[in-house]
């Protein structure tokens, strides 16, 4: 006996380290729910989010159908029931334990797993606040021991400490990588995508192509209107930007109110389309009630037919030149290059 609790010990310190040791939320939750069964065993499991409304979200489930992992995002969308048992564990902050559901009021809330029969509920709490919870479900009444929620708080308080760990290591992330301003990425965070999207494309001979846009005059509307309307003209122009491009597109600020944007698998054309799309859906934007005069880009656009042909660092410079072309010929208009020999 003493053989086997010193086994049970290992096998619990091995699955808080693995939960520790990751960095990324994402990371952190898969490994969370992946350990869980290393502690405390289970028919299914789920990791859940509560906010400050009550409102729970799933994030990570084990062991249940496609039908109940459904049901328990569409359920778990609502604000806790005030009779349900997850309830209780927020008001409470400790764990609670249901031997028999048949036997159990406050299981009556959650009628889309009638199959189970004995529950464990863990609450994650961080500086004194339930943030979510851990939930065991068993087919066999009087599944769940005492020990079993014991075990499964100490694992559950482990947990809490790495989900807010990895909170913090992701913020600060976000922080390193994005403008302030825009929200868009920052120059070094673009330049390291970018490479990598280079990096990406050149493994398989891919096209590529890139736009540089530059809002036209913008001087002057920091010069007569300020300062802070220049810098929503830069969020609108970023989030316009942005909501035009694909998720496999790279998006940054590469200066001050320069955008560069990277099109994995995008021909010239596509990518031409792309920019004459951005320069006619910014002309409509403004004026607006924030700011009563026009405001337009200019874009320069490079592409390459297969990437081995030219550098980043040429195609971004092919761009730039296009851009000053397209500012040369007037302004508010589209110019492009395609890479000779791609
Ligand atoms: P062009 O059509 O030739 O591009 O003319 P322009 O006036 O846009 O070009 P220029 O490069 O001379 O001016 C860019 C201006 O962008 C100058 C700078 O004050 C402004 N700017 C750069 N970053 C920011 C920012 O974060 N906020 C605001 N409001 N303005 C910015
Ligand atoms: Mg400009
Ligand atoms: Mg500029």
């Amino acid at each position: 006996s003493a053989r086997r609790r010193a086994e049970e010990a290992e096998t619990v310190r091995e699955a808080v380290s693995a939960v520790s040791s990751a960095l990324e939320l994402d990371l952190v939750l898969d490994q969370i729910i992946t350990n869980l069964e290393k502690v405390v065993p289970y028919h299914s499991a789920s990791l859940a989010f509560v906010d400050e409304k009550g409102v729970v979200q799933v994030e990570r489930s084990r062991g249940h159908s496609a039908e109940e992992e459904k049901a328990l995002r569409d359920i778990s969308q609502l604000p806790i029931h005030t009779r349900s048992i997850w309830w209780r564990v927020m008001e409470s902050g400790s764990a609670a334990l249901i031997p028999d559901t048949s036997q159990d009021t406050e299981w009556g809330a959650q009628p889309h797993m009638p199959w189970v029969r004995s529950f464990a509920c863990a609450p994650t709490t961080v500086k004194g606040k339930v943030i979510g919870f851990l939930n065991l479900e068993s087919p066999q009444p009087g599944f769940f021991t005492r020990e079993h929620v014991w075990r499964l708080q100490a694992f559950a308080d482990h947990a809490a400490v790495a989900i807010e760990k990895a909170r913090l290591f992701d913020e600060t992330q976000r922080l390193a990588t994005t403008d302030g301003l825009t929200g868009v990425n920052n120059r070094r965070q673009l330049f390291l995508l970018c490479e990598h999207e280079y990096a990406r494309a050149q493994r398989s001979n891919l096209p590529l192509a890139v736009i540089m846009a530059d809002i036209d005059h913008f001087k002057r509307v920091n010069d007569t209107y300020g300062h802070p309307v220049g810098d929503i003209v830069l969020q609108t122009v970023a989030k316009l930007i942005q909501r035009n491009l694909r998720t496999v597109d790279v998006l940054g600020r590469y200066g001050g109110e320069e955008f560069l944007a990277l099109l994995p698998e995008t021909s010239y054309e596509q990518a031409m389309a792309v920019a004459e799309r951005l320069r006619g859906q910014l002309e409509r934007t403004f004026p607006d009630e924030i700011l009563p005069v026009p405001v337009t880009i200019s874009l320069g656009v490079a592409a390459t037919r297969a990437v081995n042909s030219v550098t980043l660092t040429w195609l971004i410079k092919l761009a730039d030149d296009a851009l000053y072309a397209a500012k040369a010929t007037g302004r508010n208009r589209v110019c492009g290059v395609q890479e000779p020999n791609g």
